[in-house]
């Protein structure tokens, strides 16, 4: 990211995002902090180009993400990211089975291969008896499990995170958390945004957002 500026205009303009400058390299595992209305979720939304930034230049993986109609944009976020959410978004009327199956979908890949993945990607997140459920029949930690196997399903670049712990009680964040941290161990570049500092000891960089800017980077040990 190169000086990234990010306005909200419905209403009295709000600069949320004031000239970010930052490098993620292929691999690493941040996090990043901020108060509440701070703009960690504006951030994560750009680098997922589910939004649009004001000024200043987005790389990704070398390629400049900047004024993209929505089908190059679907496009880009369908091969090259997945997604997890604190409120899980899953897709209520599909099974867990269709909902980790739904990205290859959009790549058109066929129902069979679909399912023969899906179950794959189920099975390595201990999933397997749950595929033919549906999301109100499981619990957030399993739901939680879903999500991630569905961000994982297609291979994308990138994986990033709003909050995933953020509905789970801390058992369950810390079971959670043992599975971005073996996904990131096996090469995934991740990003998670979090208010909770245990969360984030668990990354290797945690950045804090304040006042717009980047505030401060703090490198972990671990
Ligand atoms: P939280 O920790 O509460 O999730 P955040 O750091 O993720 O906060 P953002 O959601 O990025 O914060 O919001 C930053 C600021 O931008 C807030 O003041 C918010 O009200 C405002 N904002 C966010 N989205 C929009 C939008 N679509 N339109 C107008 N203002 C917005
Ligand atoms: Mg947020």
């Amino acid at each position: 990211l190169e000086n990234i500026n990010k306005t909200y205009n419905n209403g009295a303009p709000l600069h949320v995002l004031k000239g970010i400058d930052l490098t993620i390299e292929k691999g690493e595992f941040v996090s990043i902090m901020g108060a509440s209305g701070s703009g960690k979720s504006t951030l994560l939304n750009i680098l997922g180009i589910l939004d649009n930034y004001d000024t200043g230049n987005y790389y990704l993986n070398g390629t400049l993400i900047k004024n993209l109609s929505e089908t190059q944009a679907a496009e880009y976020r369908n091969k090259m990211i997945g997604f997890v959410f604190q409120s899980f978004n899953l897709i209520s009327f599909k099974n867990a089975l269709e909902n980790v199956a739904l990205p290859l979908y959009y790549q058109g890949i066929s129902r069979k291969k679909r399912n023969l993945m899906a179950m794959e990607y189920l099975e390595r997140l201990g999933l397997n008896e749950w595929a033919l459920h549906m999301p109100n029949e499981l619990s957030g930690g399993q739901k939680q499990r879903v999500a991630i196997a569905r961000a994982l399903v297609a291979s994308p670049q990138l994986i990033l995170a709003d909050e995933p712990t953020g509905a789970l009680d801390s058992t369950t964040s810390i079971e959670v958390m043992n599975i971005l941290q073996e996904v990131n161990r096996n090469g995934m570049t991740m990003i998670i945004v979090t208010h909770a500092p245990d969360v984030a000891a668990r990354t290797r960089k945690i950045i804090h957002i304040k006042d717009g800017l980047i505030g401060s980077i703090e490198v972990n040990s671990r």
